[in-house]
């Protein structure tokens, strides 16, 4: 039998856990409830008094997540909607957070603009120097591994080792492994949080997100930050996010294969100057990625000598759509110079798909030989 805690019993709990709650003649996949008011006669002390507190439709998706994540999970209509709760939760006034400087632009805005005139004060530091770098002194840590765009990685278990021995927690923003690649409360992080808009989700069409901990105040929080603050997932929204997340492992198969296989071509291609992927020997990442993650994922750096080249490769090649974000079924790239990320202006995050493997390969190798 699998353990308990591999991939696949996850992903079977994940597959089969809604039969426990089915009674005979209800439908295999959870009804959207499309409710704001539900019948509430007497003392208002069910568990769905009115659609800001609770849904049923979003109770099924987080036990789904929950499943994988192996832990409580509350779900958010964002990412970002997610690691706001997950910020709020975890800070007090005038907490001092350690952030990557590397990870995603937008939670470093949102502390810079929000939470720093609250007296949050927060330090960045490069994810590839997380994992050494003291921790004493800050009340979070927050970390983005593999990071993005860059596809640095840092150690999560040493991470939550030091800063425990400190007094600080660790939250993991999970979304471009998904909890599938990388188990980060199992690692020892205390809080996770994923963009589902990406792989979770899988399929480009709702943006979404997650919560998840094993800390039941915390969580605590993270509800009441939902309810009070009214950052709630539309029901629909829930059920594509189920709904796509029901293949995730079928996609990241695909997915972390052709990625695996595109990474080797870039690296040996003479029109690519450079390459990060963490399931490259020689990559930087190599090394931890191999310990904390069940494959090194789908999403490759790959810098072209300029961002004429860059963007050539983008627009030309008939098997990539020319777009942002990541995670989604058909393989798209973008230049994240675009956006101020300091990055080199030829560098492209390619996020590979679900195509036939070899069709893709053949068509991604035929442009680069055009290059
Ligand atoms: C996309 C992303 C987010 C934000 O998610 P949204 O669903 O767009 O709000 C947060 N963190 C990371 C690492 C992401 O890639």
């Amino acid at each position: 039998m699998a353990d308990q805690n591999s991939p696949d019993r996850r992903m079977m709990d994940l597959l089969h856990g809604r039969a426990a709650e089915l009674g005979k003649g209800e439908s295999l996949t959870p009804p959207i409830v499309n409710a704001a008011k539900y019948a509430l006669p007497g003392a208002p002390d069910h568990a769905f008094p009115y659609g800001r507190f609770d849904n049923p439709t979003w109770k099924s998706v987080e036990a789904a997540i929950g499943a994988l994540e192996d832990a409580e999970t509350i779900c958010f209509p964002s990412g970002m909607a997610a690691v706001t709760a997950a910020l709020m939760a975890c800070l007090k006034p005038a907490a001092k957070v350690l952030l990557p400087s590397d990870g995603y632009y937008t939670v470093r805005v949102l502390l810079d603009e929000f939470f720093n005139q609250h007296g949050i004060e927060t330090t960045e530091i490069p994810t590839a120097d997380m994992t050494e770098h003291p921790v004493d002194g800050y009340d979070l840590v927050w970390i983005e591994t593999p990071s993005n765009p860059g596809l640095d990685v840092c150690d999560i278990a040493t991470i939550a080792r030091r800063t425990h021995a400190a007094g600080g927690l660790v939250c993991v923003d999970n979304t471009t492994a998904t909890p599938l690649l990388q188990g980060t409360l199992g690692l020892g992080a205390d809080i996770t949080v994923s963009s589902d808009t990406k792989a979770l989700a899988g399929h480009s069409d709702v943006l979404f997100g997650h919560v998840s901990s094993r800390d039941a105040a915390l969580m605590e929080r993270v509800r009441n930050w939902r309810k009070l603050s009214g950052s709630t997932p539309g029901p629909a929204e829930a059920y594509l996010a189920y709904r796509g997340l029901m293949t995730l492992e079928l996609r990241l198969a695909r997915m972390c294969e052709s990625a695996a296989s595109l990474a080797n071509l870039f690296y040996s291609h003479k029109a690519v100057q450079a390459v990060r992927y963490p399931g490259l020997a020689n990559d930087p990442s190599f090394k931890v990625a191999s310990i904390q993650m069940a494959k090194p994922g789908f999403v490759i750096g790959v810098t072209f000598a300029d961002e004429a080249t860059a963007e050539k490769f983008i627009t030309d090649c008939p098997a990539i759509f020319a777009a942002t974000s990541f995670g989604g079924i058909q393989t798209s790239a973008e230049r994240r110079a675009r956006w101020g990320d300091a990055v080199p202006e030829g560098y492209v995050r390619l996020s590979v798909g679900c195509e036939p493997a070899e069709a893709l390969f053949a068509a991604i190798e035929q442009t680069l030989g055009t290059l």
